[in-house]
């Protein structure tokens, strides 16, 4: 079955978060992996392209649920370890627990995929509450402070680390000020860890996706519509939005040798969008 990205593509079923043509070739040959948010969205299409290109991947998801054990169903369709391990990033004893699980079942711990996140809409300023506000900063920036902090003891020489940010952190969103904040807030994690980590030989890098049809978005919450996912990505200068299938990628090139001169920096996947910073 050829699975387009775009409309086409958008439209077939979230458990194919891999191009079926996508050639693994082994980059990641050997390598362990921890994914957070890894069941589900760009964090699964993560999972399912560094499992293609040699690694066991254990994934780090908020609630035990169907769709986790079919994303380790799909690493180990690819021949690699899956682990399913169901907890809150904004505990660091989780954090700490995952990152040992991780290590115990797998062997080790290459590869540290910070990408789990929450993201709710407000009106404005006014209709954030206190607990949304926190909810945000407990997940999207203590979540990946936790998860390196733990991770570090296990990461060497030639490990990396892949955060992913947003489109947000850039251009702003006026419905979306704390998620927008916390996706700034990751950059600034992403360039000071990169210099922090960088005489033990440990990159860190981020992705900045653009709108990606994941069920993230309020628009595609129970719809298969195809003026939604038109929507979506209007604003892009490709006129659509991503598909996760089309995220994987550049996370296996930041995660891997390939990016062995590339740390601190971010790769905007966004159909187009120009970022300035
Ligand atoms: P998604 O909802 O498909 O996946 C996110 C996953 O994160 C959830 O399935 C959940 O298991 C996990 N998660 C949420 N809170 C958690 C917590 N407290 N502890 C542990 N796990 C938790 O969403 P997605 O679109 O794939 O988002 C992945 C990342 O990409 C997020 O960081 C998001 O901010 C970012 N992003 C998404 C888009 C987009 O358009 N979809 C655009 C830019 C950035």
């Amino acid at each position: 079955q050829d699975h387009q990205p775009g409309l086409e593509g958008l439209m077939q079923p979230k458990a194919i978060h891999i191009r079926p043509d996508y050639r693994g070739s082994g980059k990641l040959e050997g390598k362990k992996a921890l994914i957070s948010g890894g069941d589900s969205g760009i964090g699964r299409a993560a999972a399912i392209h560094f499992a293609r290109e040699g690694a066991d991947v254990a994934i780090l998801y908020l609630e035990e649920h169907e769709d986790a054990q079919e994303t380790v169903r799909l690493i180990e369709k690819e021949g690699r370890k899956g682990l399913a391990i169901a907890g809150d990033v904004s505990s660091s004893q989780v954090c700490n627990d995952a990152v040992a699980r991780t290590v115990n079942e797998l062997g080790g711990l290459d590869i540290l995929v910070n990408n789990a996140g929450v993201q709710i809409v407000e009106e404005d300023i006014e209709a954030v509450s206190d607990e949304e506000w926190q909810r945000h900063m407990d997940t999207n920036i203590n979540g990946y402070f936790y998860l390196v902090r733990a991770a570090l003891a296990h990461l060497k020489k030639g490990s990396a680390i892949v955060n992913t940010s947003s489109i947000n952190a850039f251009a702003g969103n006026k419905a979306l000020l704390a998620y927008s904040t916390t996706k700034a807030a990751e950059m600034g994690m992403t360039r000071s860890l990169a210099l922090q980590l960088v005489s033990k030989g440990i990159r860190v890098n981020a992705v900045a996706p653009g709108p990606v049809w994941t069920p993230l978005q309020p628009a595609s919450w129970g719809v298969v519509d195809p003026q939604a996912v038109a929507d979506l990505g209007k604003d892009t200068p490709m006129g659509r939005c991503g598909d996760p299938t089309e995220l994987g990628p550049a996370y296996v090139y930041l995660a891997s040798e390939d990016a062995s001169f590339v740390t601190g920096q971010t790769l905007h996947v966004n159909g187009g969008m120009i970022i300035n910073g």
